[in-house]
């Protein structure tokens, strides 16, 4: 089975992330856990690329063609010989951010995001992709607290300098691309406590655990 994890930045992708993993290993399931952008050892490098390069120097196509490039050396390294082996894969983002950051958010056609999408996922679309949802304010917050409390510079500075504007268009964009494929794709509050987060994201889950 194969779940990716989405939303803007002070969702709590990573805690979900985590007590995800530990659930599904109580339950005797072989966990494996990775993200994008930087997936593979390709991806590694792209991810060092895409975090670091001012706005200014880098046009959205270029930025787009690096993501996808990064995914589908993700699917064809990574992501598929996992799930051949019989391990349930646990995606930090996935192509949906392309959808979300690059259109809705920087103005890409989100038709022809999909279709790029369709080259570089190779037929390997997500089972289940659980969108986590809050309040751009009230994440940012988050996302600036644990950074502090982590003392370190964040590594996605780049990101965090963007007006509260585009973070809004990407929490609208997650929220009507969502909308548009709602077997796959689940939205889930994240504003409340880490725990109640999960309870909903297991309610989701457990149906599709078989024993
Ligand atoms: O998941 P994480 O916060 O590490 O992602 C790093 C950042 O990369 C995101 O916060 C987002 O702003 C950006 N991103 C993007 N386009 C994507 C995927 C991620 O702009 N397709």
């Amino acid at each position: 089975m194969f779940i990716t994890f989405e939303g803007i930045e002070g969702t709590g992708k990573s805690t979900q992330i985590k007590l995800l993993t530990e659930y599904l290993e109580s339950r005797g399931k072989e966990v494996f856990l990775t993200l994008e952008p930087g997936g593979s050892r390709v991806g590694k490098e792209l991810r060092k690329m895409l975090l670091h390069v001012d706005n200014k120097d880098i046009t959205p196509i270029t930025e787009l063609f690096l993501y996808l490039a990064d995914r589908a050396q993700h699917i064809a390294q990574v992501i598929r010989p996992e799930l051949e082996a019989g391990r349930i894969v646990l995606c930090d983002r996935f192509a949906d951010s392309t959808i979300v950051y690059q259109g809705y958010g920087r103005g890409l056609d989100t038709q022809v995001l999909k279709e790029l999408n369709e080259v570089a996922v190779d037929g390997l679309w997500p089972d289940l992709t659980i969108v986590l949802d809050i309040n751009p304010e009230i994440g940012l917050k988050r996302a600036t607290l644990r950074n502090i409390q982590d003392g370190k510079a964040k590594e996605e500075g780049r990101f965090e300098a963007e007006h509260l504007t585009f973070h809004d268009r990407i929490r609208e964009g997650y929220l009507t691309w969502a909308a548009f494929h709602k077997d796959r794709m689940k939205v889930v509050s994240a504003a409340s406590t880490p725990e109640d987060v999960f309870t909903r994201i297991r309610e989701i889950i457990d149906p599709l655990l078989e024993d």
